[in-house]
C-alpha cells in the first residue's frame, strides 16, 4: 500500500462507506453492488470502486461486497481495528459537548481522558471522565488530541499535546499554525463547511437586499 500516492479524498470518504456499511450491517443485510451501495450512500459507484482500488479493491466481479468482510477492511486501512484512545483539551460548551457524545465507540475511539486550566472545572465529572490538568497527560499514553480551547489558547495547547507524545490533532480552533510536518492535524470548522453549503444553494429569498460587498 503506497499510502504517498493515495489522494486525502479518497481516505476522507472512506469513513462515509464505512458509516454505510455499518448501517446496512444492522439491517442484516450480507452482500451488496457497488451500484447498490453507491446509491445508498449517495455517491457515485465508480467513485467507490475507485477509492477501495487504492487500497486493493475488495468486491467480486458480478456479485458485489461481501458487507462485513468490507467493514473489516476498512476498519483495518483506517487503523480501527483496534482501540483508539483520545484526549480532550478544553471542557467548555463545544468540549462538554464531545465529551458526551455516545458515537465514538462504534468507529473503536475512546475519549479517555479531558483537560482544561479552570481550576473550578478540574474533577468535575462529565460522562465517565474526570476533567484533569493537563500537565498529567504526558502519563496517559494516549496518542490522538482534540482541541476545544479558544483561539488564544491554541496554539499553547497544540504545543503541550505534542510534547506529551499526542501523534495527531482535531482542532476546533482553526487560528493557529502548526510548523509541524509530521503531525497531522485535521481542522474541523462548521462555518467553512456551511459556506461551501451556500455554493450549492440559490441566494435565499428571505434576505433580499442584504448582499454583502
Ligand atoms: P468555551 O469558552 O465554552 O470553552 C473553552 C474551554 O477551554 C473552557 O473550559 C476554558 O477553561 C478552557 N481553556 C481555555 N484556555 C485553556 C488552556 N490554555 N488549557 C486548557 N483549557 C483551556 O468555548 P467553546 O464555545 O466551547 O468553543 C471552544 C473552541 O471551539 C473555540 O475556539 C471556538 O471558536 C471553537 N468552535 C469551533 C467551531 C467550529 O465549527 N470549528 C464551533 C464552535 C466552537
Amino acid at each position: 500500500m503506497r499510502y504517498n500516492k493515495i489522494p486525502d479524498e479518497a481516505v476522507r470518504r472512506l469513513p462515509t462507506y464505512l458509516r454505510g456499511l455499518l448501517s446496512l450491517s444492522e439491517q442484516e443485510r450480507k452482500k451488496i453492488s457497488s451500484q447498490r451501495l453507491a446509491d445508498f450512500l449517495g455517491v457515485n459507484h465508480w467513485q467507490i470502486r475507485k477509492d477501495l482500488s487504492y487500497f486493493g479493491g475488495f468486491g467480486t466481479p458480478g456479485i458485489g461486497y461481501d458487507i462485513e468482510k468490507l467493514i473489516r477492511q476498512i476498519r483495518k486501512i483506517l487503523k480501527l481495528n483496534m482501540v483508539r484512545k483520545a484526549a480532550l483539551v478544553g471542557v467548555g460548551n463545544l468540549g462538554s459537548a464531545v465529551l458526551r457524545y455516545p458515537g465514538f465507540r462504534i468507529y473503536g475511539f475512546e475519549i479517555a481522558a479531558a483537560f482544561d486550566n479552570n481550576p473550578k472545572k478540574i474533577g468535575r465529572k462529565i460522562g465517565h471522565i474526570t476533567v484533569a490538568k493537563l500537565q498529567t497527560l504526558q502519563k496517559r499514553k494516549i496518542d490522538l488530541g482534540i482541541i476545544t480551547v479558544p483561539c488564544e489558547a491554541a496554539q499553547e495547547t497544540f504545543n503541550k499535546l505534542i510534547t506529551a507524545g499526542i501523534k495527531g490533532v482535531l482542532s476546533f480552533s482553526p487560528c493557529y499554525k502548526t510548523g509541524r510536518k509530521k503531525i497531522k492535524v485535521i481542522t474541523i470548522d462548521i462555518a467553512m463547511d456551511l459556506s461551501r453549503l451556500s455554493y450549492y444553494i440559490p441566494p435565499s429569498q428571505f434576505v433580499a437586499g442584504q448582499a454583502l460587498s
